[in-house]
């Protein structure tokens, strides 16, 4: 065997840490602007963030904090989030952000599952606190992220952030870290079974920062106010608050007030150009301006994702107020960016109906991650736009495996997203569903997603859900849930006459109930599951009907020929 030839550069690891020092020591006087839970707005500079960051380190490891501990986070998106994020990653503690939207007994299981040592919370939080502690014996101390002054009164025994720092000088060197160590800790949302932990490295997430950051990804650059209203506790933002110091991005973060008025007036005060989340956040805030009157004098671009964004939503924001709306998909196995709906210089030359249709898909993988359909038997599919399947990731930012799981969840050396999906061409990925939520219908598939997105752009509905009902004929048949917008009368037959030439004729919903709120998960997804529990028993009108005569067929089955329209 011949010995390869090594190269002969500098081996400095990718370590988190090296973000936040670039930006601090060349966008030094770049501003970091945070709406408190206190109730003011803070601001101060990349430089500050790093002294404080230190200062945040040197009390941890006074503490007793040692690598490889896991600090647990409950807070808003803000700069004291922000210098956890690298007071703990940087001298090799793992940052773990935890939802505080779950249910508490859920809450209770990550901190002991992940056994965090310490656990740092925003004084919203301070009663979740109170309920949690004592089922979290093996923490040994909290953590409130406020001052002396608003130190809030609580019966669990927590110390304060500010004092902790004020003892600390902020004289300390990040140490030299393996890039393979553990960085940072998410858990997905556990709507079946118990949350999973995903437990990224350095090298995964500064590779995924500079992933995120690239042009036709997220496009950070230093010229950007970056508003991610995306929670700090949800996949790390999508990346925003390593990709921001690595761009040198100014950074403003919303804290708990995500109202479309809060967020519009801090975008205007702060020249916003650049946020992102997910749609029921974009619903809020289109609402507000159109309501309002109003306009964005500063936002260019917004990247929508986390759930199906309807084509309604990215019309409007391109048509009406002339905002780029990029529609993007991941997951928190994949640290999460893995697709972004943008065009190349081909595509621009296209007519708009085409590249609308290619902007409304979930679009093309950036670099770093690979992707395959695969039908039965682990078969990959053709990239025809029409042949749909199982959608499987590979990359450097993807899970190898769940945190303290002894068994590996990859196929073949690839994660299993469990969405299902399409790949044109273009090499444009849709999503047609989660797997468990397509709708089988006879021998066919029908997309709950694609059902919802006709309902939502129709001017009287809210929002709208798909689910399949047991149906005695055909296994299962779409039920259309609706929340209608205030002051509507639109009808159940006006509904399902909307869809006529919209989609195939056996898509039409069977039935449309209208309901006050539908159920969404803690990160702000459809409930599914909880909507399908809700009506475990609903029985359609054509299930009825078959049940009261066999002969009856009041619904054409589709061929099978066009199983999604494109
Ligand atoms: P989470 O791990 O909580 O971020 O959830 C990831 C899941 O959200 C994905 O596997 C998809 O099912 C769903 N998801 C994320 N983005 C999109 C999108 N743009 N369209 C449809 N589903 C999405």
């Amino acid at each position: 065997m011949t010995t390869p030839l090594h190269g002969q550069m500098m081996d400095v690891p990718l370590a988190v840490s090296s973000l936040l020092a670039h930006a601090s020591r060349y966008f030094g006087t770049t501003e970091i602007v945070s709406k408190r839970v206190e109730g003011d707005v803070h601001r101060y500079t990349y430089r500050d963030c790093e002294r404080r960051a230190k200062q945040l380190a040197q009390a941890l490891i006074a503490l007793g904090v040692e690598a490889g501990d896991r600090i647990g986070t409950l807070a808003w998106n803000g700069y004291r989030h922000l210098e956890t994020y690298y007071g703990t990653t940087g001298f090799g503690a793992v940052c773990h952000t935890i939802n505080p939207r779950l249910f508490p007994e859920q809450i209770a299981y990550i901190v002991n599952h992940a056994d965090d040592s310490y656990v740092l919370f925003d004084l919203t939080f301070a009663p979740l606190v109170d309920m949690l502690a004592p089922q979290c014996p093996n923490v040994r101390g909290w953590i409130a992220m406020t001052d002396e002054a608003h130190r809030p009164r609580m019966s669990t025994d927590a110390s304060c952030y500010e004092a902790l720092l004020t003892e600390m000088d902020g004289q300390f060197d990040w140490p030299l870290i393996d890039e393979r160590s553990a960085s940072n800790l998410c858990y997905t949302s556990g709507t079946t079974g118990n949350p999973k932990g995903a437990l990224y490295s350095h090298r995964s997430t500064v590779l995924h920062a500079l992933g995120a950051s690239l042009p036709d990804a997220m496009g950070l650059s230093a010229r950007d106010s970056v508003l991610p209203v995306v929670p700090m506790f949800h996949v790390n933002a999508w990346g925003i608050p390593h990709g921001a110091p690595l761009t040198g991005a100014k950074l403003v973060f919303p804290g708990k007030d995500l109202d479309g008025k809060s967020l519009y007036e801090l975008m205007e005060a702060e020249r916003v150009t650049c946020s992102a989340g997910v749609p029921t956040v974009w619903l809020g805030l289109l609402n507000y301006v159109r309501e309002a009157g109003v306009r964005f004098s500063s936002l260019e671009r917004t990247i929508i994702g986390g759930s199906a964004c309807p084509p309604a939503m990215l019309r409007m924001f391109k048509d009406d107020y002339g905002v780029e709306a990029i529609h993007g998909w991941g997951m928190t196995e994949m640290s999460p960016l893995g697709t972004l709906a943008r065009l190349n210089w081909e595509q621009m030359q296209r007519s708009p109906d085409k590249q609308r249709r290619l902007l409304e898909k979930q679009g093309h993988v950036i670099y770093g991650v690979d992707m395959k359909i695969v039908g039965d038997g682990g078969r990959e599919l053709p990239w025809d736009g029409v042949a749909f399947g199982d959608l499987h990731v590979r990359g450097p930012w993807v899970i190898d495996r769940y945190f303290r799981h002894d068994t590996s969840p990859l196929v073949d050396g690839w994660f299993a997203t469990g969405d299902v999906a399409t790949i044109d061409r273009d090499g444009f990925m849709r999503i047609t569903d989660r797997s468990k939520d397509l709708i089988k219908s006879g021998c066919e598939w029908i997309s709950s997603i694609d059902i919802e997105n006709v309902a939502v752009a129709h001017p009287a509905v809210a929002e709208a859900a798909c689910i399949a009902c047991a149906h005695p004929k055909w296994t299962e048949r779409p039920l259309l849930v609706v929340v209608k917008r205030p002051d509507s009368d639109v009808t159940q037959d006006e509904l399902r006459g909307f869809y006529e030439g919209k989609v195939a004729k056996w898509w039409i919903p069977d039935d449309v109930v209208f309901v006050d709120e539908l159920p969404h998960t803690a990160t702000g997804k459809l409930h599914k599951l909880k909507l399908r529990e809700q009506f475990g028993d609903y029985i359609l009108p054509s299930a009825r009907k078959v049940q009261n005569c066999p002969l009856t067929d009041e619904v054409t089955a589709g061929s099978g020929s066009t199983p999604v329209p494109e």
